[in-house]
Order: C-alpha cells, then structure tokens, then sequence
C-alpha cells in the first residue's frame, strides 16, 4: 500500500449534507418556494374571506376583501422574495469579488487551498495537486467558487424569477378560498371553503415535506391544523366586528 488513507475532516466541504448535484438542489428549492408560497395564499385569503364572511353574507363584500388580500399579499410576497433574494446574490458577488482579488493577489496560496480541498475529499496528494492545477488552467474563479463557495458564477440567484415565482405560487393558493366563498350558494359556502382549504393545505403540507425528506403525516397535521384555527379565528372575529359594527 503506497496511498496513505485520506483524512475528511467533519464538516468540510459545501456539500456534505446534500447527495444532489446542483441541479436538484436547485430545483427542489423553487419546488419548496412554490409550495409555500401557495400555502401562504391560501391561508391568509382563506383568513380574509372567512372574517368578512363573519361579518356580512354579502357576496360582493366577500369578493372585494378577497380581491384586496389577494393583490395585496401577492405583491408583498413579491417584494419580500425580491428583496431577500437580491440580498443573497448580492453576498454572492461579494464572495467572487473577494475570491477574484485573492486569486489575483496570491495565487499559489490558492493553488494549495483548492488542491487541500481535493485532498480532503480523498484524493492522493499528486492527484489533488494536478487536478487543483487543471481546473485553475481551465477556470481558476469557476473552480474556487464551486468548490469553496458551492456557487456557480454563471448560474447566480435570480431575484426577479424568484419574485414572479412566489408571486404566481400565492395567487395560485388565493384563488381557491376566494373561488369557493364567492361561488357556491350561501347556505354552504363556509363549509365548502373549510373541506377545500382542508384539502388544500393537506397536499401543500405533503409536497412541502416530500421535498424536503420529513416525515408527511406530522407535516400534513401541523399544516392542515394552523390553517383551520387560522380561519376559525378570523372567522369569529369577524362576527364579533360585525355585530359590533351592525
Ligand atoms: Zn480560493
């Protein structure tokens, strides 16, 4: 035996906890946005509705308010998902920038620290070496930055699909309680929009921990049980405002 067994140190490397390549990672988080963006919908609309509906059986005050919390939650969602995804590219673009000046600055200390990484994730010494060597030749940035970093330099955040994303996730959730309080008759709207939303947030609770791997029942239960209350409070102190206000 000539190859000394190669030493991983706890915790090293971007990537430890994740088996997928980028790729995967990539899209499981739209997956995991979508999905909370909708439940988010479909909660707070739900909520909206349900309170006026306390309130007023007027179908057309229902529908406003519905509206309004829709349009209104739908932009928030977008400003929010623009604002704290800008801010992440933009810890992005420091990195690179500091990771650029170091490469420029001391590049055989980069050298060794890329090759360190190589050998970390055992390769032998030389291997590490050549491969560090390579990859500089070929793409010096791109190599430290997906290897220290787990960021790819020509595939950064986008804050702006991230926005329209949780945007048109929400409003997808919205439409539902707002579709089934303003369409179905009186008598049973309440209760069409409870099982609609039940059921709703059942798949959201299910698809938000598929894509992450946890269990689905508790998952199922803790969603399915916080929209319900979320409604059934809003709902009573719609009634409360509503006699107050009648
Ligand atoms: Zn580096």
């Amino acid at each position: 035996m000539t190859s000394e067994a190669p030493t991983v140190p706890d915790g090293m490397g971007p990537h430890d906890d994740e088996p997928h390549g980028d790729g995967v990672r990539g899209r499981l988080n739209a997956l995991r946005a979508a999905v909370l963006g909708a439940n988010d919908g479909i909660v707070s609309v739900a909520g909206i509705v349900m309170g006026v509906a306390g309130a007023t059986s007027q179908r057309d005050t229902i529908l406003v308010a519905g509206i309004a919390g829709l349009v209104a939650g739908a932009l928030s969602m977008a400003a929010g998902e623009y604002v704290s995804v800008s801010t992440q590219r933009d810890t992005e673009r420091a990195l690179l920038e500091k990771e650029r000046v170091e490469l420029e600055e001391d590049p055989e200390d980069e050298l060794a620290e890329l090759a360190d990484i190589y050998r970390s994730k055992g390769l032998t010494e030389e291997l590490a070496l050549e491969v560090a060597v390579q990859l500089t030749d070929h793409d010096a940035l791109g190599a430290h930055a997906e290897a220290e970093l787990g960021i790819d330099p020509d595939d950064l955040t986008r804050p702006w699909q991230a926005a329209f994303a949780s945007m048109g996730a929400f409003i997808l959730g919205a439409l539902l309680p707002l579709l089934t309080i303003t369409l179905v008759a009186e008598s049973a709207r309440i209760w069409v929009t409870v099982v609609a939303v039940t059921l709703a947030l059942a798949l959201t609770g299910w698809a938000s921990a598929a894509s992450g791997d946890a269990p689905r029942g508790r998952a199922i239960a803790r969603n399915v049980v916080g929209g319900l209350l979320a409604m059934l409070v809003t709902y009573l102190i719609g009634g409360l405002v509503g006699r107050g206000v009648g």
